[in-house]
């Protein structure tokens, strides 16, 4: 089988997920109850494969799908505040086709990155219980074996960050905006995520954002 058709049999198995009993209900529920907003607005509702070049070198591990942005538009970071700042810095790099992600059928694509989560259905609060990451984890470890390409991880927030760091059997090295090393043969960097939460009370600024995909987009010139 090609890695193609493995990262298309991933993603059905993916959406066609209930593991989480919690996260199954609370993701329908959000898509019938809606916003008012969106309200005119069919929501996906179902949990969210990643999407990107299956070729990458940067791989993006966020939290998970937002409960009126992914989990309404059918694709990660798209169509919500974190997404806004995900496609605008990652347009600023040359990692994306144009500085916006609001729908599917936008044009909105990756260049040479693929954007993944450590969860694939929004959480109440955006707070996943362990047990709910620890189902979803299998999915993540799949991607990665068949992204060969891979060389710079960015994880985004503390939880983007430990999953990365479970997956591959990384210890003792706690979380921190803008920390960077090196671990068999990638480059793991974190960041606080661009949730309204950090970008809106100056935690977390367009500059230091910036700055972590000015250093991702270093490290693969240099070793290209
Ligand atoms: S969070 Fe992951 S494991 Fe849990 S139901 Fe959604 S897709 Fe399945």
């Amino acid at each position: 089988m090609s890695q193609i058709q493995k990262l298309q049999e991933l993603n059905e198995k993916i959406i066609r997920c209930k593991k989480c009993h919690r996260l199954a209900s609370y993701i329908k529920k959000v898509a019938k109850e809606k916003v008012r907003r969106f309200s005119n607005e069919k929501y996906w509702g179902r949990p969210l494969s990643g999407f990107g070049d299956i070729n990458a070198r940067l791989l993006i591990i966020g939290l998970a799908p937002a409960a009126h942005g992914g989990n309404r538009t059918g694709r990660m970071f798209t169509g919500d505040s974190s997404g806004n700042w995900v496609a605008r810095v990652l347009y600023e790099y040359g990692f994306a086709t144009k500085p916006t992600s609001e729908k599917i059928g936008d044009g909105f694509s990756l260049i040479n990155t693929y954007i993944t989560a450590s969860l694939r259905c929004a959480p109440p609060q955006n707070k996943p219980l362990k047990e709910e990451i620890d189902n979803c984890s299998s999915y993540l470890e799949e991607e990665l074996s068949i992204l060969n390409n891979v060389k710079v991880i960015v994880c985004l927030g503390k939880i983007g960050f430990d999953s990365c760091c479970k997956l591959l059997h990384i210890k003792g090295i706690k979380f921190s905006h803008g920390k960077s090393f090196t671990h068999k043969k990638w480059i793991i960097i974190s960041t606080y995520h661009p949730s309204k939460q950090n970008t809106q009370t100056g935690r977390l600024t367009w500059k230091q954002w910036s700055g972590i995909f000015s250093k991702a987009k270093r490290i693969l010139d240099k070793t290209k």
